[in-house]
């Protein structure tokens, strides 16, 4: 199995959903088979109980789970089924921490967020694994590296990276290149900062999806490269599009599908299809 980690950086609400769900799809349509799910650090069970004013609608999955609207997006994105393997909230992790730790089950010792809460992180990706078999198994991090909230979500995913062959693991951040009103010049500096802050957490990012008021030209992405310590072909553009459903071929004429494939050693099944 080969997993994929999507985080966002700089502000929220710039498109992680839809870039991990396009990277899905186009995944997918290189044969690959796909489960996706979506880490939320909030501390409800599940959005079920959410004002749908603050949270936007529960999507309920075919076994009955209440989750985040973002599962919506994978379903129709990649065409799959997803479960309740798919949704995992700070407070599902926490209360079954809190469950074994009244039966008894962690032995006296003392329970932490690390190993107990990242142990139970962790397993909720590999159990999916388990679960779905799927050739790769996409996550989003819900919320923006720097929450207080998301630190356990992130030093878990550090720990996979740890526990398997580089080559499986593979490591996505969203981000957002503001432009200056007036000059509209388009600033990479947040960027260069939400890139260290991941650093500082041990993970290195391999590729950038940017999003941004104008359009990223080569040197924008030369200096993301140069800061960013990825390689220029490695900074995706997400551009303004009219109709999300069309970010997957955004994406496919940047070449993403190669490049993600290439990172992670995977070798084309089938032929490639733009079709979905
Ligand atoms: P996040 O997961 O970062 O909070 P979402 O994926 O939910 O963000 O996207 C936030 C909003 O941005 C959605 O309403 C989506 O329709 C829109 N969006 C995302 N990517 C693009 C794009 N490339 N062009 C236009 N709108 C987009």
């Amino acid at each position: 199995t080969k997993y994929i980690f999507v985080t966002g950086g700089v502000v929220s609400g710039i498109g992680k959903g839809i870039s991990a769900a396009s990277i899905g799809r186009l995944l997918k349509n290189r044969g690959f088979s796909v489960f996706m799910q979506k880490f939320d650090p909030y501390l409800n069970i599940d959005p079920g109980t959410m004002s749908p004013y603050q949270h936007g609608e529960v999507f309920v999955t075919a076994d009955g789970a209440e989750t985040d609207l973002d599962l919506g997006h994978y379903e129709r994105f990649i065409d799959e089924e997803l479960t309740k393997s798919a949704s995992i909230t700070t407070g599902k992790i926490y209360s079954r921490v809190i469950q074994k730790e009244r039966r008894g089950d962690y032995d006296g010792v003392t329970v932490q967020v690390i190993p107990h809460v990242t142990d139970e992180i962790k397993s909720a990706v590999y159990r999916a694994a388990h679960e779905t078999e799927a050739d790769v198994i996409i996550t989003e991090i819900g919320g923006t590296v720097g929450d207080i909230e998301g630190l356990p979500f992130i030093e878990a995913i550090r720990q996979i990276h740890s526990e398997n062959p580089p080559e499986d693991v593979l490591y996505v951040h969203t981000v957002l290149i503001p432009a200056i009103p007036g000059s509209d010049e388009l600033k990479t500096k947040p960027t260069q900062h939400s890139y260290k802050q991941l650093m500082s957490q041990g993970i290195k990012a391999d590729i950038l999806i940017t999003r941004s008021d104008g359009e990223i030209d080569d040197s924008i992405k030369r200096k993301l490269s140069l800061f960013c310590d990825v390689s220029e072909e490695d900074v995706i553009e997400s551009r303004h599009v009219d109709l999300i459903y069309e970010v997957p071929n955004v994406f496919r004429e940047q070449k993403l599908d190669e490049i993600i494939m290439n990172h992670l050693h995977l070798e084309p099944k089938e032929q490639n299809s733009d079709e979905w």
